[in-house]
């Protein structure tokens, strides 16, 4: 008696349980639109992201979850557009700010890079998950300036290129 219910409990939590894989793999990711800014410095000097090779020249997939393929959706999680270099597209949920700089093929050495939010202090924020209109400043190189954190990029400004943005414009 005892292993019949045992094994139809084991049946059926394996049922379960590959099920719940069956539905994290497949699951589509959640599609948003945020936007947020980032400056980064190297040895004090502005890092020029607005150069054409950091643009994303794909086409935005806001709408259209159904053309999402594993690489785009890496692509749609954080990129740039319009020329210009400091305001990140965020297209799906989740996406993290390291998301942004190996998409656009620039490696950070995180162990040697000091990261402020907001003007504050994180640890590891390469891991953190980009929120509307923050901004992220970084300091790499040899010389990091600390006062650097104070710079911001505008909420207004980052609302103008949200609202001017051709390729995934809302
Ligand atoms: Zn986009
Ligand atoms: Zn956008």
């Amino acid at each position: 008696m005892y292993t019949k219910l045992a094994s139809a409990f084991l049946v059926l939590t394996s049922i379960v349980f590959i099920a719940f894989v069956y539905q994290q793999k497949f699951k589509k990711p959640d599609i948003i639109h945020i936007h947020a800014g980032f400056l980064v410095y190297k040895d004090n000097i502005q890092v020029d992201f607005s150069k054409l090779e950091y643009m994303s020249t794909i086409p935005c997939f806001t709408d259209k979850k159904d053309g999402l393929t594993d690489e785009n959706v890496q692509q749609e999680k954080a990129h740039l557009h319009d020329g210009i270099g400091n305001v990140v597209h965020v297209h799906i949920s989740g996406a993290r700010w390291g998301d942004l700089f190996a998409n656009l093929n620039y490696p950070i050495n995180y162990e040697n890079a000091t990261g402020f939010i907001n003007q504050r202090k994180i640890i590891n924020f390469q891991n953190k998950t980009i929120e509307p209109y923050e901004t992220l400043v970084v300091l790499i190189g040899k010389k990091k300036d600390e006062g650097l954190k104070q710079e911001k990029i505008e909420k207004g400004y980052i609302v103008k290129v949200e609202n001017s943005s051709e390729p995934c414009g809302l």
